[in-house]
């Protein structure tokens, strides 16, 4: 680069930090998390399940020696590597009418994974199942999840549409006494939890929303009875003769507003902060192509590989290329071309900013190529850098806002003012609809024992929440001292692998299984981390580099506190110093050297 070219790159960066900025104001908010309001009371409605009846059912009073709460891919996989262990007696707790999870909740038309089916699916290779697209559609990960129950025998002991109200470890019979909302009172020798982060439907407080007098629903409980079609992709024909009103544009409304926009005779689609929309590239998956991959072992090849691209490894192949691995080439091509005595963590981040940079140009870039008023297309470019917000990937999404019927109404950074009998007001517009779909998200900045619907009391009477009053304390993410025998199945602490949840969960499965076989092979009844190794751990986290998202120039959101300062808390929701791949390998000898270090194993 000659001189003239490297001013010339400093004067558009800074104008581009100056941009961001700009939008990020207009957006934040005083009140953050607050919002939003939890969904109860005369509210309550909208947790109904719209999919399966609830059943009666007598309550449980027995003893089980493994019960995992949440029956998504966490308690699946757990389950699945227990019972290969020869632990039988597995119950899983869901709050579902079946297993699934997130994938039983989330059945809104065009619901996809947003991550490789190869890589994102758990235990294909165990069950044999192929998937039939390079990113799936909901009804086959929901049908898979089923698969693995089945497979797993996990079915047998599962207790759905059932809520966990009390967790409390009993000294005397050293076990867990657990409590539900549908009358069980039973013990169980071990503990998992795999509650997700995102199962707590959250809507926008905005004021008059239940003054409103049509339909409403929230999109993780659509309602097919009122738009027709189905989660295969029919056609939503009773929005025909409707007007319908969708509030937010995240991962979730990218999917499903490409159907909205066909089937409505009138869509609203209200925005508040534009979603970066990359090219998607969807494919079907060729049988005779997947013979040939699918030796023995070769998920966990996959998993490796995808992980080794995506985060910071040296792998010479990228057996997924997708959109993820893709953003992490071109950052360290960037950095890589630095000229070595210019490789210091300043220009790295720099470097990092400018390939950061060239992607959200190239994000905006599209926009114009596919929807075709001008207006409308300035107003869906997104001005973050790109990991500020959830990246989106559709190949429709963008030109669903060329049908006639469809109207972007952004509102500047301000949202939703008002909700009246007969529909909306934003950006100083009334808007009469049938029908409000809330794409409003998930709760995530809420505290632990709010979302999961339990407070877990440990040794001594000790709560959960207060044992992390001042922040997560955890060996691996998994095991918390004062709490034996209880197992935390989620990323943060341990390999934080966003990128693709699932891996996170298919290894703590695997550690979870060979622990609890150890207890029993030795003929110890609990195992626990001892204090010191929980306090080891929480300062090896801290030596890291800190969190890689959530800066507070970010728009606000989910991933940054909404843009308010989290507190000193938030500097332990972090990964392995090393990153993924370390963490990854790190684990398996830790499970493979027969030691555990860290963990007291007592009779
Ligand atoms: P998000 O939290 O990402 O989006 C909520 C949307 O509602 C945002 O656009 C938000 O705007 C908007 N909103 C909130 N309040 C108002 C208001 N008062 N007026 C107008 N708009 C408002 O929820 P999603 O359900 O879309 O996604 C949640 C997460 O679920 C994703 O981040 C992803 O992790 C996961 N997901 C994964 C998928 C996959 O893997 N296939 C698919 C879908 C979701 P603003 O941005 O300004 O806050």
């Amino acid at each position: 680069m000659t001189a003239a070219m490297i001013t010339a790159n400093a004067a558009n960066k800074h104008a581009l930090r100056q941009k961001y900025l700009a939008e990020r104001d207009k957006r934040l908010r005083a009140d953050g998390n607050d919002q939003y309001v939890q969904i109860t009371g005369q509210l309550a409605h909208y947790l109904a399940d719209p999919y399966m009846p609830v059943t009666d059912r007598s309550p449980r009073t027995d003893h089980v020696t493994f019960a995992f709460i949440g029956g998504g891919f966490a308690g699946l996989c757990a389950g699945a590597r227990l019972k290969e262990a020869g632990i039988d007696n597995v119950r899983i707790i869901e709050k579902g009418g079946d297993f699934g999870g997130t994938w039983y909740w989330n059945r809104y038309p065009g619901a996809q994974c947003d991550t490789a089916s190869m890589v994102y699916m758990p235990l294909l290779e165990e069950t044999g199942h192929m998937p039939t697209e390079k990113y799936a559609h909901a009804p086959e990960i929901l049908a898979h999840c089923q698969r693995i129950g089945r497979y797993f025998g996990l079915y047998d002991n599962a207790l759905f549409h059932t809520e966990v109200k009390e967790i409390i470890w009993q000294d005397a019979g050293k076990c867990w006494r657990i409590r539900t909302t549908r009358g069980d009172d039973f013990t169980a020798q071990y503990v998992g939890l795999g509650t997700g982060p995102l199962h707590v439907p959250k809507l926008p407080g905005i004021p008059g929303l239940d003054r409103f007098q049509g339909h409403s629903f929230h999109t993780s409980r659509w309602d097919y009875e009122y738009t027709g079609g189905d989660p295969h992709g029919g056609p939503l024909s009773r929005l025909a003769d409707k007007r319908v009103a969708i509030i937010g544009t995240g991962a979730t409304s990218v999917q499903c507003i490409p159907h909205l926009a066909r089937a409505c005779n009138r869509l609203y689609v209200f925005q508040r902060t534009p979603s970066s929309v990359d090219v998607r590239a969807n494919a079907p998956i060729d049988p005779v192509w997947f013979s040939t991959i699918a030796t023995p072992g070769w998920q966990q090849r996959w998993l490796e590989n995808f992980t080794e691209n995506q985060a910071g490894g040296s792998a010479q192949e990228d057996l997924v290329q997708d959109g993820w691995t893709d953003l992490s080439r071109r950052i360290r091509s960037k950095i890589t071309q630095l000229p070595r005595d210019q490789m210091t963590p300043e220009n790295m981040l720099l470097a990092y900013e400018d390939s950061d940079n060239e992607k959200m140009d190239e994000i905006r870039a599209r926009v114009d190529t596919l929807v075709r008023d001008h207006a409308t297309a300035e107003k869906l470019k997104a001005w973050y850098r790109q990991l500020c917000k959830r990246p989106c990937f559709h190949d429709a999404y963008l030109q669903a806002f060329n049908e006639p019927s469809t109207r972007l109404v952004d509102t500047d950074g301000k949202g939703v003012s008002e909700i009246t009998e007969a529909g909306l007001i934003a950006a100083g517009e009334h808007f009469e609809v049938d029908c409000i779909i809330y794409a409003s998200g998930f709760e995530v900045g809420t505290s632990h024992d709010r979302r999961a619907g339990f407070d877990p009391v440990g040794r001594g009477g000790e709560k959960l929440s207060d044992h992390w009053a001042s922040g997560m304390r955890t060996k691996h993410g998994m095991h918390v001292h004062g709490f034996p025998n209880m197992f935390f199945v989620q990323p943060t602490q341990g390999a934080n692998l966003i990128s693709n949840i699932p891996h996170n969960l298919t290894d703590a499965a695997k550690t979870i299984a060979c622990l609890v076989a150890h207890a029993r092979d030795c003929g110890a009844a609990t195992i626990e981390v001892s204090r010191q190794a929980e306090d080891d751990w929480v300062k090896l986290l801290l030596t890291g580099a800190g969190r890689m998202i959530g800066s507070p120039d970010c728009t606000p959101g989910y991933y940054n506190n909404e843009g308010h300062d989290p507190g000193p808390a938030a500097k332990l929701n972090v990964g392995y110093p090393q990153g993924p791949v370390a963490y990854f390998r790190y684990i398996e000898s830790w499970r493979n050297d027969g030691m555990f270090d860290g963990m007291v194993f007592q009779k």
